[in-house]
């Protein structure tokens, strides 16, 4: 069975920034869940960072390639440089999907780690930029196919293309 990586905010767990989750009722997700498919994971809290923490972009509106080649932080309003702890976070969500053999990811759009198509342009103005998060471009390096959650249907049919090429 072809199994997901999901970011743990979309299945209630309390671990974004602000001490909350973001729980999707997709339907999809419920039932790809009931079929044991999802592997929960949160990059920042396994990178060590602690729940709530302070908020983060990536600088400059860069997207996550940026940050994995060294051309971009990831900072918090104050400044603080917390790009060790992403990269960390997105190296640990690389391992746990490859130890599922993972080929697909449905992620939280717009986070500075999960963002698939759009990230915060780092001003922290509430403002988005295309782009992707730290741990999707580390994925997608890998050649996993990352979707946000407002494309869950489309994940579901690529999830079926991958179940039909075995
Ligand atoms: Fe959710 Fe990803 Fe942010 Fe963790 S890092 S709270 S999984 S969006």
């Amino acid at each position: 069975m072809e199994r997901i990586l999901v970011s743990a905010c979309l299945l209630g767990r309390e671990v974004r920034y602000d001490g909350g989750s973001k729980r999707s009722d997709d339907a999809l997700l419920a039932a790809w869940r009931a079929e044991g498919r999802l592997v929960p994971f949160c990059p920042e809290v396994e990178g060590g960072l602690p729940v709530p923490r302070p908020p983060a972009e990536i600088e400059g509106g860069a997207g996550g390639e940026a940050v994995l080649s060294g051309a971009a932080r990831v900072l918090t309003p104050a400044g603080d440089d917390v790009t060790g702890a992403f990269l960390a976070g997105a190296r640990a969500a690389l391992a746990a999907a490859r130890s599922f053999s993972v080929r697909i990811a449905v992620l939280k759009e717009g986070s500075p780690s999960c963002g698939a198509l759009a990230v915060y342009d780092g001003s922290f103005s509430g403002r988005k930029t295309p782009g992707s998060g730290v741990t999707t471009a580390l994925l997608e390096r890998d050649g996993i196919r990352v979707f946000g959650e407002d494309r869950i249907a489309e994940a579901a049919r690529h999830l079926a293309e991958l179940e039909r090429a075995g």
